[in-house]
């Protein structure tokens, strides 16, 4: 049975009353949950006895123009899932329980974070290490674990727990796929499935829909 906190202090009072040196992986997720994300969980579960997943939609790595408000959240499902997964529980907060409303504290990496995504979406990974440092502050794992799918996401966050001294081990999942190589994703829901025929992309074929994105 997965046990679901809502809360800062239903987290804390679980976290307080696992067993001394029992070792604590975290994955840290937004939900809409595919093969990709349980197979985190699968991984967790060889390194830690306890598993946590987060699910929340942070609202500070999206910019003005993204899908936040339409990002999928298909919370039964998902809860499902973490049952069958085996999943020990699930921190499932509010935003307004994350962030306080005059929050003023951020993390900024200045390096990794830069070029690629960095540079298509300002603030993007200001958002991701922010939160995730907080997820670890609140969760306080042993290992927390990051899919190489987003494989500048895995770096920064391993340079942030490199120069804060973050006491956690940061382990990468291999990308899960398709079977026609597309890398799964919970946005992959907003993709069309174009027939190859009328594709007049010159991507390949796996590669098609993405286009008008
Ligand atoms: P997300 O819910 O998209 O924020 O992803 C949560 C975690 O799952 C991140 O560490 C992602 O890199 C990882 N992840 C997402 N999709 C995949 C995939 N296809 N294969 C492996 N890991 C993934």
């Amino acid at each position: 049975m997965t046990k679901i906190l809502r809360t800062i202090s239903e987290l804390r009072a679980w976290r307080n009353a696992l067993p001394a040196g029992s070792r604590l992986g975290l994955v840290p997720t937004m939900g809409a949950l595919h093969v990709g994300h349980i197979s985190l969980m699968d991984l967790a579960r060889t390194h830690c006895d306890t598993v946590i997943v987060s699910i929340f939609v942070n609202p500070l790595q999206f910019g003005a123009n993204e899908d936040l408000a339409r990002y999928p959240r298909p919370l039964e499902k998902d809860i499902s899932m973490l049952e069958a997964a085996g999943v020990d529980a699930l921190f499932l907060p509010e935003h307004t329980e994350v962030y306080l409303a005059d929050n003023s504290t951020y993390v900024d990496e200045e390096a990794v974070s830069l070029p690629l995504c960095g540079a298509l979406r300002p603030g993007h990974f200001r958002g991701v290490a922010t939160v995730v440092l907080k997820l670890f502050n609140l969760t306080q794992p042993h290992f927390a674990f990051f899919g190489q799918k987003d494989a500048q996401q895995c770096a920064v966050i391993e340079r942030m727990v490199r120069d804060l001294n973050v006491p956690v081990d940061i382990v990468r999942g291999a990308i899960i796929r398709e079977e026609d190589g597309l890398a799964m994703s919970s946005r992959n829901v907003y993709l069309q499935a174009i027939p190859p025929r009328r594709c007049a992309s010159p991507l390949p074929e796996p590669f098609c829909g993405l286009r008008g994105l």
